[in-house]
């Protein structure tokens, strides 16, 4: 790609072009350095376009519903008039080639609306590097007129404290007998979460959804208040039938007056930026070193101590100013 192509991808994602956009975003997502800096000069002329969408994570177990509840939420956000964009991120796709989201017929109704966008998990890389691709893509819908980013994970652990680096608010979708323990991945989500939504209530019933509710209370207690100063709210409903959806957009928009009236908005962005600055050193260093150890072979005996293999061939081949 030149240069005078990234111009014309500028102009088109500015005009809300979306072929622009998908190829854009595929340009964000290649491994290769020389198209990463072509994607960041890109990122770099939308700037002023960028940060002013609402950037909301949707997490839960596979089969608690989330994509029926994007699905609905996608379409009540824009028969509000919102235009809402929608990213996957999927660790079981990066990881082992299989996904855990699915394929493309998810979400069909939402796919074929004109005022949604949906793309699917930035596969390839490493788990940490899905973060940046998920950040950019983002970016990249912002500049296109997106003023809702929803950002779906899979309620596995991993990926959550990945997309709650990238987004402002953070919704945990749960359904009866999976909100009682509160044990590792789930009490480490549950800190995370600004609004959990107890789903499926048109099948199980609201008195259950009731219980859950108190269940869950209960368990909050014991959990860390939130830096924002927000208070962590439940809320009942149902994706399918679009029970409490309203309510959980309300819910959202008092959650963003209260973190923009106390200054929470701008210094979440700021610790975000400072995150992802790190995750980019990272990233750039691995790249760079990985491309001179493609370049410069090992030639040594393989029965030593791999450690000191390592160390000896960096010092050999990298200098850091310290
Ligand atoms: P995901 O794996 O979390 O994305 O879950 P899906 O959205 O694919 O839903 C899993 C199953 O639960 C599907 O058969 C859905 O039809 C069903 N489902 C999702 N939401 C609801 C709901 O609110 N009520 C009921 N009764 N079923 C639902």
């Amino acid at each position: 790609m030149k240069k005078n192509e990234i111009e014309e991808l500028a102009s088109g994602i500015r005009e809300g072009n979306r072929a622009a956009l998908s190829k854009a975003i595929t340009l964000a997502e290649s491994s290769l350095y020389e198209h990463q800096l072509l994607a960041h000069e890109l990122i770099q002329k939308l700037a002023p376009l960028t940060g002013n969408s609402r950037r909301i994570a949707i997490t839960g177990v596979p089969g608690v519903g989330k994509s029926t509840f994007i699905e609905s939420f996608g379409k009540l956000l824009t028969d509000k008039g919102f235009k809402v964009a929608v990213l996957a991120i999927d660790p079981s796709s990066t990881l082992s080639g299989g996904s855990i989201l699915g394929d493309k017929t998810r979400m069909e109704d939402l796919a074929r609306n004109p005022n949604a966008y949906i793309r699917p998990s930035a596969t390839g890389g490493y788990l940490g590097g899905i973060a940046s691709r998920t950040y950019e893509a983002m970016l990249l819908c912002e500049a296109a007129g997106f003023d809702i980013i929803l950002i779906e994970t899979v309620g596995v652990g991993q990926s959550e404290t990945l997309v709650n680096g990238i987004t402002d608010v953070f919704i945990f979708l749960q359904i009866p007998g999976t909100g009682d323990d509160l044990q590792g991945i789930k009490r480490g989500i549950m800190e995370m979460s600004d609004i959990i939504f107890v789903n499926k209530v048109d099948d199980f019933g609201i008195e259950k959804g009731k219980e859950v509710k108190v269940t869950l209370t209960r368990s909050m207690q014991f959990l860390p208040q939130k830096d924002s100063g927000w208070k962590r709210k439940i809320l009942l409903g149902s994706g399918l039938s679009g029970k409490g959806l309203n309510e959980v957009w309300e819910t959202i928009e008092d959650y963003f007056y209260v973190i923009n009236s106390n200054g929470n908005f701008q210094r979440r962005r700021e610790e975000q930026n400072l995150l992802r600055t790190k995750e980019y050193i990272k990233e750039q260093i691995t790249n760079k070193a990985m491309a001179l150890y493609k370049k410069e072979r090992l030639n040594t005996n393989m029965l030593a101590d791999p450690f000191w293999i390592a160390e000896k061939w960096i010092r050999e081949n990298i200098k850091f100013n310290q």
